[in-house]
């Protein structure tokens, strides 16, 4: 039966969800709080620069190319992706950096070049990182998860449990022995949200989606993806309300009876929030929640982030289009996130300079930058803080780059944990949702449909599969399934 659908924010659950509800027949509203589409992956334009304001590794291909084909279309009929060559650089210090290239066999031949042996064994590690991912991917991210662990047990899963038992970061150091490469093999992780150490080894899937698909870029950034569902979107009839705020749900015999938007009651037969978890459930009456604050607390956010989002008046030499600098402990950094939450001692951070590979998001002779620094949930943010992180950052640039910068920059934009909360409504701050450990998954995270209140669902980072834009588009798939059904 057709129904009147309330989608609360536009992140990609929510532009996906949208677009597999329409073609089933419903009436469906996205009501977005901010000024822009996207969610955490807005775009914002200034002083001549345009900026992606979150993801910027395209990873996982595959999942973007699904979701088009399940509508007759193609990714290719929005835009033309290219494959990064180099897909990024990792600077471990002055004149020190290892260029990580756009197919396997050139990977192996570098770890081989830089460990005796590991080529070979890098080789193996990839393939069986394929074929995990190729169960991960077809077997689990798109399975609907219910109450029980069996339900993760099939005949393909159930010979590989050792990965399960097992973490990513002791696969990596039995075959690795080279520090640098194994920050590069753990790297990956980052996007689960967790420390490697506590990220279950089948997760080395992520390695093969690295090393084995390669990483792309859409031509004028990750927000083509945006666009490009909202025009789906557009055409399967979905109506997008930017600038619209819920701000109360009221319930009545455990059903939503109407949405409070915009301080105006607005009616829905069913309400869908991509927003964060937390934030959805605090505007409901207390009785109806189903995680209370102690639940909250205890589980393992995936972090927030400290960013800047700055122009060059120059363009710069010695970087690619990713850089990773990781010249500092990964693993004292992750502590300071995870174990003993504080500003991060010595940070190691992202470095984005997308007018590298497409000249339009800078004016003519200058350089688009965007640096991220993972940090834990909930620390104290302020002006004096982000400046001295800023500081520190543009020092190694310039050294690690051999080049002034600091004089060069025309703008500058910092966003960190107040941000988060005030602009997204984010628990703690945090920027990827809920870290994907081996507690955290399928079955053991937040339920997609709520259990109290019969016509509310949820999509997005904080429930399944997980944080990341190409979990987020199937987290959008499985919600209007079970909508559907
Ligand atoms: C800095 C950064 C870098 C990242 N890098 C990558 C990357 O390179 N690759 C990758 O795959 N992933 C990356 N991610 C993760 C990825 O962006 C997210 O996992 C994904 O975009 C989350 O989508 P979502 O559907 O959960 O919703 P979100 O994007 O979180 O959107 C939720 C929306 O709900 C809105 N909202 C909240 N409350 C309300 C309300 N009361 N009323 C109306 N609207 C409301 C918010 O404004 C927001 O627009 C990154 C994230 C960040 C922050």
């Amino acid at each position: 039966m057709k129904k009147n659908i309330a989608i609360i924010g536009s992140g990609f659950s929510s532009l996906s969800a949208a677009c597999y509800l329409a073609k089933a027949g419903h009436n469906v509203t996205i009501y977005e709080k901010n000024d822009a589409l996207g969610g955490r992956a807005r775009q914002f334009k200034a002083a001549g620069f345009t900026f992606d304001m979150g993801p910027s590794w395209y990873w996982m291909p595959d999942v973007f190319d699904k979701f088009f084909n399940d509508f007759g279309k193609k990714v290719s009929d929005y835009f033309t992706l290219t494959k990064l060559s180099p897909a990024y650089r990792v600077y471990f210090g002055k004149d020190d950096f290892i260029d990580i290239e756009d197919t396997p066999e050139k990977i192996c031949k570098k770890f081989e070049s830089i460990e005796k042996g590991s080529g070979e064994k890098l080789k193996k590690y990839l393939k069986i990182a394929k074929e995990n991912y190729e169960i991960g991917v077809t077997d689990m991210l798109y399975k609907m998860p219910g109450n029980s662990p069996l339900e993760l047990v099939s005949k393909k899963t159930i010979k590989r449990v050792r990965f399960f038992l097992s973490n990513i970061r002791k696969d990596i150091r039995r075959d690795f022995k080279n520090p640098k490469l194994r920050s590069i093999l753990e790297f990956p992780v980052l996007f689960l949200g967790a420390k490697a150490s506590n990220t279950p080894a089948f997760y080395n899937f992520m390695n093969y989606a690295d090393f084995g698909i390669g990483t792309f870029q859409p031509p004028n950034g990750f927000h083509d993806l945006v666009n490009a569902m909202v025009d789906l979107g557009k055409s399967l009839g979905v109506k997008y309300k930017v600038n619209h705020e819920l701000s109360k749900i009221n319930v009545s015999n455990k059903k939503v009876e109407n949405i409070v938007i915009n301080g105006k009651s607005t009616d829905c037969d069913l309400i869908l929030s991509g927003a964060d978890y937390h934030h959805t459930e605090s505007l409901l009456p207390v009785k109806s929640r189903q995680y209370n604050n102690r639940y909250w607390k205890s589980r393992v956010f995936a972090p927030s982030s400290l960013l800047f989002y700055v122009g060059f008046n120059k363009k710069l030499k010695n970087v690619q289009h990713h850089n990773l600098i990781f010249d500092t402990d990964f693993n004292k950094h992750a502590e300071e996130i995870y174990d003993s939450p504080k500003w991060p001692t010595d940070p190691l951070f992202y470095a984005n300079f997308t007018s590298k590979t497409n000249s339009k998001t800078a004016p003519e002779g200058s350089e688009n930058a965007f640096f991220l620094i993972p940090i834990a949930i909930d620390l104290i943010d302020n002006e004096e803080t982000r400046d001295k992180y800023f500081e520190k950052i543009i020092k190694k640039m310039e050294l690690y780059t051999g080049q002034e910068l600091k004089d060069s920059i025309t703008y500058k934009r910092s966003f960190c944990v107040n941000d988060f909360k005030n602009e997204y409504n984010s628990y703690g701050g945090n920027a990827y949702g809920l870290a994907n450990t081996l507690f955290q998954t399928a079955f053991l995270r937040p339920n997609i449909k709520s259990k109290l209140v019969q016509n509310l669902y949820f999509c997005g980072q904080l429930t399944v599969p997980g944080p990341g834009v190409p979990p987020a588009v199937v987290s959008g798939e499985l919600v209007a399934n079970l909508i559907n059904k």
